[in-house]
């Protein structure tokens, strides 16, 4: 294979090419999810477990959503907001490793692509 950057000849399957340094492929651990959809879902319907669900973590996707519900089932005598605050912090922490970068899809990879 050739360098698309610099044109030199490189050895297939490298991950850099070693004239020009371009990267010639994505490492074998980034997950091709979304990092902008996982950090929205995270943000807007982090309480329902859709990032979760998105990148493939359905066991713990089904956790947050049945966190909500419990929420929104006892809310009438304020036990409810126990668990809202709990999925709130939760869906935040999510938040911020997407942003960061540093969230795992469920194969274990990095969704690190915007
Ligand atoms: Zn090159």
């Amino acid at each position: 294979m050739f360098c698309p950057k610099c044109g030199k000849e490189v050895p297939d399957g490298s991950s850099f090419c070693p004239g020009c340094s371009a990267r010639l492929r994505e490492p074998a651990d980034v997950s091709s999810k979304s990092r902008l959809a996982t950090a929205l879902f995270a943000f807007f319907l982090g309480s329902f477990g859709a990032h979760r669900f998105y990148i493939g973590k359905t066991g713990s996707a089904v956790a947050m959503l049945v966190l909500t519900i419990l929420g929104w089932a006892t809310v009438w005598f304020f036990v409810g907001i126990a668990f809202f605050v709990a999925v709130g912090i939760w869906s935040l922490i999510d938040f911020i490793f997407a942003v960061a970068g540093s969230m795992r899809d469920s194969q274990g990879k990095l969704i690190s692509n915007w």
